[in-house]
């Protein structure tokens, strides 16, 4: 693929709103159809880790030696135990609609929010949704209004900003980077809280790598109990904790915090399940229970021999073990990359303490030449690393953040050796 062609596809994203802008005209531009999309999705770019994920996969099946450091999915598959019990139910006959907010599962999560995380809620402020994401946009649907201001610290999932927009809401950013280790300050929320609605963190987070440790937490659960905001806590990276760092349910951290906190997670990153599309979201009743009449509309229940599957993955006692040998590989594979990565010329790096990430800042090389491309942007480094390293990378642009770019450790030692080793040599 040549520098040009990549170039060309990581301007799909802009490209692709203004396609999409094309298609609001009276008649739309496609050939032979008369189809106006509507104006939510003309703003709304495709997800950028999907496609650059999808792109490595396309030139690795056309016989191209790509590294991926793209993937946002464990590269392990599915602990057995798990998919022994889903494979039990599906021959048990589970294979009809659940409710629509999950079964048993309701209760299992109930449970594990109580045991592990310090948050006391009932099955029936629970919903189980397709993956992490369905919940999230879900809980986007039943709160905003057209014009509600939800706040977003940056760099951000890629996700957020869009949801909120998909609800007609408008995210407003709350800076951080690098020299704050990419964590916002309670200052930054009680100035921001005034017309907003909504404050989303994600901890530890995608795409930095970075956690909260609780006491950072409870300084910002004090500022948001001097406002009105509620909290979407996205969890879904809990048990991937790195070195001294300590996870913490951001609804358990004050009194007064679980009225006003919803806590999403799902099974994606856990157990790695990210095929299996199983998340869910708990909290208060009123906004649960409004999701919960939201789903029965929008997709009547999670596939029902899925959710066995989940249920033996919050009830098994090798459960805990099994996600431990993960996460141990994990913390080895993120010390090793985010080490040889600040041993790169003109790169830097904070070591990960969560989630699968590294997230370089790399722009002392804007304004060089890599190869054959003149690098200015996130962008056009990702484009001269696959184009004269074959390595696959996310530009940190896609996550407000235009100084770095991420890379995913959730692969082998060999192929972080191997893509690192290409990215040296091509910067060196
Ligand atoms: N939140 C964050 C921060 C994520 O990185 C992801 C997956 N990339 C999700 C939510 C959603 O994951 P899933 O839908 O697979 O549960």
């Amino acid at each position: 693929m040549s520098a040009a062609s990549f170039c060309a596809f990581t301007k799909t994203i802009d490209n692709s709103i203004s396609a999409c802008r094309l298609l609001r005209s009276p008649v739309c531009p496609l050939q032979g159809s008369q189809m106006n999309l509507s104006e939510r999705i003309s703003s709304i770019p495709p997800s950028a880790t999907l496609a650059i994920t999808a792109k490595a996969k396309q030139m690795q099946s056309e016989g191209i030696d790509v590294i991926s450091f793209g993937a946002g999915e464990p590269d392990f598959d599915t602990p057995q135990f798990i998919k022994d019990a889903a494979k039990t139910a599906l021959q048990a006959g589970d294979t009809k609609y659940t409710p629509s907010c999950g079964a048993a599962l309701r209760e299992a999560i109930a449970s594990k929010l109580a045991r592990e995380n310090g948050i006391s809620v009932a099955p029936s402020q629970v919903v189980v949704t397709f993956g992490g994401k369905n919940a999230l946009y879900a809980a986007c649907q039943v709160l905003l209004d057209p014009g509600d201001t939800v706040l977003v610290p940056q760099p951000y999932w890629v996700s957020y900003p869009e949801m909120v927009k998909l609800a007609g809401g408008r995210p407003v950013f709350l800076p951080t980077g690098p020299d704050s280790g990419f964590k916002i300050n309670p200052e930054q929320i009680i100035e921001a809280a005034d017309q907003a609605k909504i404050l989303i963190l994600n901890s530890p987070s995608n795409p930095t790598g970075v956690n909260y440790s609780p006491r950072e937490l409870r300084a910002i659960a004090e500022a948001v109990l001097k406002t009105n905001l509620l909290v979407f806590s996205d969890e879904i990276y809990e048990k991937l904790i790195y070195g001294d760092a300590e996870f913490a349910s951001f609804a358990s951290l004050a009194p007064g915090l679980a009225d006003r906190t919803l806590t999403f997670n799902g099974l994606s990153k856990t157990f790695s399940m990210t095929g299996w599309r199983l998340g869910w979201v708990a909290g208060p009743q009123e906004p649960i229970s409004a999701i919960a009449r939201f789903m029965s509309h929008a997709t009547s229940s999670p596939v029902s021999f899925a959710q066995a599957g989940a249920l033996a993955a919050y009830t098994c006692p090798e459960a805990p073990k099994t996600i431990e040998a993960m996460r141990n590989e994990f913390a080895r594979r993120g010390g090793h990359m985010a080490e040889r990565l600040n041993a790169i010329r003109d790169i830097r790096c904070i070591e990960p303490t969560g989630a699968f990430y590294c997230f370089p800042d790399v722009s002392d090389h804007y304004g060089t030449k890599l190869g054959g491309i003149k690098v200015t942007n996130s962008a056009s480094f990702a484009a001269a690393a696959l184009d004269e390293a074959k390595l696959a990378m996310v530009p940190g642009a896609a996550f407000g953040e235009d100084r770095c770019v991420r890379l995913s450790f959730a692969t082998s030692m060999e192929q972080i050796d191997e893509g690192l080793d290409r990215l040296a040599k091509l910067l060196c």
